[in-house]
């Protein structure tokens, strides 16, 4: 295989759940695929020695600078100028000039600002990092056009999309249609609901995920945020994106042309297949991911999501349609707010509670520059962080028999 068909690979996140798929990936199609660059928060410095030692990178950076200098420490002394510390870092990482694809799979905000460096280093994005079109989509895609780099997205509901679109011309698309599983609670009660802890949260059906998503798939926060993305990714009204509930994740998602023809992408939930699809474009390669046995999928449900036991979702469509920093409140006050559930401080109902909370309480600004988004996004972290803590007082002072939290006030729309 000559170089000039190997993709150059730096790696955002390469000790999550979406990081380590790519490194399978990569380590499944020798010579296709070089991993140039890796870059780490520095919570399993155990795991990214063993990737480094599998993949050679050229440089490895660690968010967390002590963690970079334990690393430094323990590898040969050889290695010493290759690892590169704190944000700064992981940005020169995404923006190293061997690199031709960044693969953005940092959680959370902090996939923001190394994602942006990238685009505007030239660089092509496999993008499974939600946030950065969740926080600053006007801004992410206003530098994509500028910088001419294709964004490729991992998230298997959006690779569905992308996929279908091929099937029709862009104007003659009539809706986007993401399904969702529902998370382990989708059949739940609301007062089952109040009671759910963190391990039954974390026991996703059929994806397996990090914490943060699996919390969020729990809550259908996480398709509301996929909604936002879809909307930017496809340049789509809020309103022509529809969301159903899809407990077996067979169907990834669907799109419906304006002739009354829908075009789905189905397969095993398996995120290898999306991850290969961004990284391999427009070409397809041979997977050896478990194939669709449709004889066996004889009970393909769908229905629509429940607003009333899951408010997350029509939280998130207000907060897209509200627009400017709104998206980035929204997100920034679930991460805290899922981190209080995690801690057991907050029950299940109220991470969407101290969401509602949080946007009723900032004011929302357009987002002429990165600042507003940041500043939205710190504003809201500490609005949030004081709701959890008097939610936290409270609920010590509840008894063990009070009904199910079924008064959330809404923003102003
Ligand atoms: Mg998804």
């Amino acid at each position: 295989m000559n170089d000039s068909s190997t993709r150059h690979i730096a790696l955002l996140g390469s000790t999550g759940s979406i990081g380590k798929n790519v490194l399978e990936v990569v380590r499944q199609y020798p010579g296709r695929f070089r991993v140039v660059s890796l870059a780490a928060a520095g919570r399993n410095l155990g795991l990214l020695r063993q990737q480094i030692e599998a993949f050679n990178p050229l440089v490895v950076a660690v968010a967390d600078e002590r963690e970079a200098g334990a690393l430094a420490q323990s590898l040969p002394s050889g290695w010493s100028d290759r690892i590169l510390a704190g944000p700064f870092g992981v940005e020169q990482a995404a923006c190293l000039p061997e690199a031709d694809t960044v693969v953005s799979a940092i959680v959370g905000a902090a996939g923001l600002l190394p994602t942006l460096a990238a685009i505007e280093a030239n660089k092509n994005i496999a993008l499974a990092n939600k946030e950065t079109l969740v926080m600053a989509g006007e801004l992410v895609m206003e530098k994509v056009r500028r910088h001419k780099v294709r964004l490729f997205p991992i998230d298997s509901e959006h690779s569905a999309i992308f996929q279908a679109m091929e099937a029709g011309r862009r104007q003659d698309v009539f809706k986007l249609i993401l399904t969702a599983s529902g998370g382990p609670f989708h059949d739940w009660t609301l007062e089952q609901l109040t009671g759910a802890t963190p391990d039954q949260a974390l026991s996703h059906p059929n994806w397996d995920m990090g914490k943060k998503i699996s919390i969020d798939s729990a809550t259908l926060m996480n398709k509301g945020l996929e909604v936002i993305e879809a909307k930017w990714l496809f340049d789509m009204a809020l309103d022509d994106i529809e969301v159903v509930i899809h407990p077996q994740s067979i169907v990834h998602s669907l799109v419906e042309f304006i002739d009354g023809s829908v075009v789905a992408q189905l397969g095993v939930p398996d995120m290898k297949i999306p991850i290969t699809y961004a990284l391999s474009y427009p070409e397809r390669l041979r997977s050896n991911a478990g194939r669709l046995d449709l004889s066996r999928c004889q009970d393909l449900r769908f229905m629509a999501p429940d607003p009333e036991r899951f408010p997350a979702l029509p939280l998130a469509y207000l907060a897209g349609k509200k627009g400017g920093t709104c998206p980035a409140i929204l997100n920034a006050a679930n991460e805290v707010a899922v981190a209080a559930f995690l801690r057991n401080d907050i029950r299940f109902p109220e991470i969407t509670r101290v969401v509602a909370e949080t946007m009723n309480r900032l004011p929302v600004n357009s987002i002429l520059a990165l600042g507003a988004v940041l500043d939205a996004d710190l504003a809201a972290r500490m609005q949030a962080e004081s709701i959890v803590a008097s939610l936290a007082l409270q609920d010590k002072a509840r008894t063990a028999t009070v009904p199910a939290e079924t008064c959330l006030t809404f923003p102003n729309s």
